[in-house]
């Protein structure tokens, strides 16, 4: 089976054919760095990196661009609150961001470009869109006219007299039309601007990411990627821009690819609801690769509830691939060649669909333990092993992830240790009561022991 994407364009499956098998493109929208993310953010990153994972064993090289916004209002506003420069306000929240990234286990793009480092390049773009006639200056500003483009609305399937009859906000007077959205807006002397034809200025949201696409990809791109709240306006108005901007016959995106929103224990997360949940906090309560699954396991494009029972059943999966890691060491694996063939990257190709992915791994889990020979054992272990690499879960230290879940008032490795010496000696001068008390105290204090070949091995239970 070869890779298939549902296109929101098409608002079907399609099968994928890149412009250029040797030369992939993907552009995914990053974040607006005033703050930390939220988990919905961590989300949608994390559905990307397994996209570019997948199309980097599909194809030998695949340029991967996602954005930096950083000149906004959101951002000046934070920087005039805090009496600082904006890229005070960017600088932390940029470095915030590749922290979190790297903490979620997420590969760098190729190419992580910044909006403020475009200017050049947005100048071009609302110039050539002038200039084509789809876009008009007016009072300092310089609007796209979306009259001017007969299919306006394709991507987030709008129409435009609809949209205009529900609009409630009070027209700008500045449009023609009040749909048409602002490239570029004058900016007094208290705001961060750069000369522009239309004088001292800065650009609106949506046109970073169109210049940057034709600066840096080309002007039609294979996959355009983001949170499925960005369809409109932003996705559209993208679209618009990159469609309008020169004569080429390709679309903007040939594919548009969106991921659904992370609801929390059945609600909408918002900060209104008290339920709102920034990504570094929960990374800090639970371990990474934990994280990591749970962000993994459903859909891309169903609505995914974060919940206690989801935290469960992504630990429940981690302690097995552990359990098989620390308990089969003596099982020598061998490096699967054809991946993309294996059941597990099979499910991968419909569409990404990582529930039906995960419920391989877990029988492939199921398999190893009823397994009885070793060179079946080895067999199963060599594929589970690809399928974590592939992954970047499974990555620790067998006994780290079993003995470093502590909390703060558990007991310490140091105790365990000297528990399960005392224990050894216990048995050793034949005092078993001792030696049987001390697996009791132990796990009381919530301490597993399995006496092995190797030793006693120990974990700590949720
Ligand atoms: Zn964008």
């Amino acid at each position: 089976m070869s890779l298939v994407l549902h296109n929101s364009l098409s608002g079907k499956k399609e099968p994928f054919t890149p412009i250029d098998p040797n030369r992939i493109t993907l552009y995914v929208c990053g974040p607006t760095v005033y703050n930390y993310i939220h988990l919905g953010n961590g989300r949608s990153a994390t559905v990307f990196d397994l996209l570019y994972r997948l199309l980097c064993e599909l194809y030998p090289t695949v340029v991967f661009a996602r954005n930096f916004t950083d000149v906004d209002d959101k951002i000046n506003a934070a920087a005039k609150e805090q009496g600082v420069d904006i890229s005070d306000i960017t600088g932390q929240f940029i470095q915030a961001y590749d922290e979190d990234m790297a903490a979620l286990g997420n590969l760098e793009p190729s190419l992580k470009p910044r909006a403020t480092e475009h200017i050049d390049d947005i100048i071009k773009t609302v110039s050539a869109l002038i200039e084509r006639g789809f876009a008009y200056e007016s009072e300092g500003h310089v609007l796209f006219s979306v009259g001017a483009m007969p299919d306006y609305g394709k991507l987030s399937k709008r129409n435009i007299d609809d949209m205009i009859a529900g609009a409630r906000v009070e027209v700008a007077s500045y449009k023609k039309n009040p749909m048409d959205f602002v490239l570029w807006k004058p900016s007094t002397d208290d705001l961060p601007g750069w000369q522009s034809p239309w004088g001292v200025g800065r650009p609106g949201w949506h046109i970073e990411c169109t210049a940057m696409i034709q600066a840096h990809l080309g002007e039609t791109i294979d996959i355009h990627g983001g949170g499925s709240d960005l369809i409109f306006p932003h996705h559209e108005n993208e679209l618009a821009q990159g469609s309008c901007c020169s004569d080429h016959s390709g679309g903007y995106a040939n594919y548009w690819v969106h991921n659904a929103m992370l609801d929390i224990e059945g609600e909408k997360m918002s900060k209104s609801l008290g339920n709102f949940i920034v990504l570094r906090d929960m990374l800090a309560q639970q371990p990474h690769e934990l994280v990591r699954v749970a962000l993994l396991s459903a859909h891309y494009r169903s609505n995914m509830n974060w919940s206690e029972q989801l935290i469960h059943q992504s630990r429940s999966l981690l302690d097995r691939l552990y359990t098989i890691k620390r308990d089969s060491q003596n099982i020598a694996t061998s490096k699967v060649e054809n991946f993309i063939e294996l059941p597990f990257a099979q499910m991968l190709l419909d569409d990404l669909n990582t529930p039906k992915a995960f419920a391989v791994l877990h029988e492939l889990t199921n398999q190893f333990f009823k397994a009885s020979d070793d060179s079946e054992k080895a067999q199963l272990k060599s594929e589970i092993n690809a399928i974590c690499d592939f992954l970047n879960i499974a990555q620790l230290d067998a006994n780290d992830w079993f003995q470093g879940q502590a909390s703060d008032d558990a007991i310490s490795a140091e105790q365990v240790e000297a528990l399960i010496e005392e224990r050894k000696q216990a048995k050793k001068n034949k005092d078993f009561a001792r030696a049987d008390a001390i697996r009791e105290e132990l796990l009381e204090r919530g301490v597993e022991i399995k006496d092995t070949r190797e030793g006693t091995l120990w974990s700590r239970i949720a």
